[in-house]
């Protein structure tokens, strides 16, 4: 595709990647400092990940997998709100072990009807769990993980499948942290995360990252690579990048591995297709979930779509594999990046800094960076 015409040569900022991370950071410039930004976006449209579209039936479908956005600081979600109304969010997720539904994260509910008991409290569950769970000195990986905290049967029929299927790496060889982000609950809360704040944007992500970039400050150039205009744009001030470390640096270490996903989207033409908005498949399929995002979009229609996901070891790079190889020669891209901002580069978001972050947590790093360049550069 022929790349569009390049308004402003010299930007105050030169901004890749119009995700969560270079939205915020270019409407912040432009709001508080009246700097301009060049975003360039490799894809088509704007707000990475996140992105919404709405489908032929009128459906909105979140193209990357279902962002359930929820927020740990009122700061973040104060600012946020600027760009947006808000629905709740209360994400309900279920597992489907042996033809039987259960609630994700396990909670009381779950270890009830899976171990066909009944307890009064938290404190009679912890005992019986207790009796389950195997000790270990050192908690090593995702396996060491569950077994410490919830025994065998769980870790077998809940934890184990679903990890080998999602990473493509044995819950052994992995770092704890990549089956530690899932509470494990012994009270009754239904909902998928923990945060009291989980809202959704009334009108879809990309609208809200819309509204924030609506600024004449602001110019985005989509279908554009960084490699494609690096040596074209000399921006005044720094250069915000959002992508993979490995590619800007040409791999010069090595490649740095990410999990890919394959989305299969199949519309009904039914109000609801399942009984809430995420079902999990550990030990059945080849795809781990299914979402019918209908439930959290609100939306009113005849018709309901339904996505499908298929992990894969090649394709856009969507979750940073946490394993000792990556770990390590993540560290050794970080000193080249740490150097870079002598240079006034700076790397923040997801990719560029390989590690699992959630919406409300990129947009506090993107704010957190802005403030760094506000104060150096004024
Ligand atoms: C399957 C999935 C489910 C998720 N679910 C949730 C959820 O439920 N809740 C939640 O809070 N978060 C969720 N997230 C995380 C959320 O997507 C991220 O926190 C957020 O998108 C990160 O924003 P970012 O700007 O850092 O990166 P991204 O959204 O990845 O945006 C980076 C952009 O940079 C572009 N880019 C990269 N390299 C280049 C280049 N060289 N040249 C030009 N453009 C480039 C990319 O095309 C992309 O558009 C999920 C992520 C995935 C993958």
């Amino acid at each position: 595709m022929k790349m569009k015409k390049i308004k402003n040569k010299n930007p105050d900022l030169l901004i890749v990647g119009a995700g969560p991370v270079g939205c915020v950071i270019a409407e912040r410039a432009a709001k508080a400092k009246r700097w301009s930004s060049l975003i360039v976006e490799k894809r088509n449209h704007i707000a990475g990940n996140c992105y919404d579209e709405i489908n032929t039936k009128g459906l909105r479908i979140h193209k990357y997998g279902p962002h359930y956005m929820r927020f740990k600081k009122r700061r973040i979600f104060n600012y946020v709100s600027k760009f947006t109304k808000w629905i709740k969010g209360n994400y309900i997720v279920k597992s489907s072990v042996n033809g039987q539904l259960y609630p994700i994260p396990i909670n009381l509910n779950t270890l009830e009807k899976f171990f066909k008991k009944k307890f009064k409290n938290k404190t009679q569950a912890k005992k019986f769990i207790n009796t389950l769970k195997i000790k270990k000195r050192k908690i090593k990986n995702s396996e060491d993980y569950i077994l410490s905290k919830l025994g065998k049967e769980i870790y077998e029929n809940f934890y184990k499948n679903y990890t080998i299927k999602q990473w493509g790496i044995h819950p052994r060889n992995l770092n704890k942290s990549v089956v530690g982000r899932l509470p494990i609950r012994f009270n009754r809360d239904p909902y998928y995360v923990n945060q009291k704040l989980k809202v959704m944007p009334k009108q879809g992500y990309t609208e809200l990252f819309k509204n924030m970039t609506r600024d004449n400050k602001i110019e985005i150039l989509f279908n554009t690579s960084y490699e494609q205009i690096k040596k074209k744009i000399s921006p005044k001030i720094a250069t915000i990048y959002t992508g993979p470390p490995d590619v800007f640096f040409n791999f010069k270490y090595g490649k740095l591995d990410w999990r890919s996903l394959d989305f299969k989207f199949k519309t009904f033409k039914k109000n609801k297709i399942q009984e809430c908005v995420q079902i999990n498949f550990p030990n059945d399929h080849r795809f781990t979930r299914r979402v019918e995002i209908k439930h959290v979009t609100k939306q009113k229609s005849n018709f309901s779509t339904i996505s499908y996901e298929f992990p894969k070891s090649k394709g856009d790079p969507y979750y940073p594999i946490n394993n000792k190889r990556n770990v390590n020669l993540f560290k050794k891209y970080k000193k080249l990046i740490k150097k870079l901002e002598k240079k006034n580069i700076f790397f923040e978001g997801r990719l560029a800094s390989y590690r699992y972050l959630n919406m409300d947590e990129v947009i506090e790093a993107a704010l957190n960076l802005f403030k760094k360049l506000k104060n150096k550069y004024s």
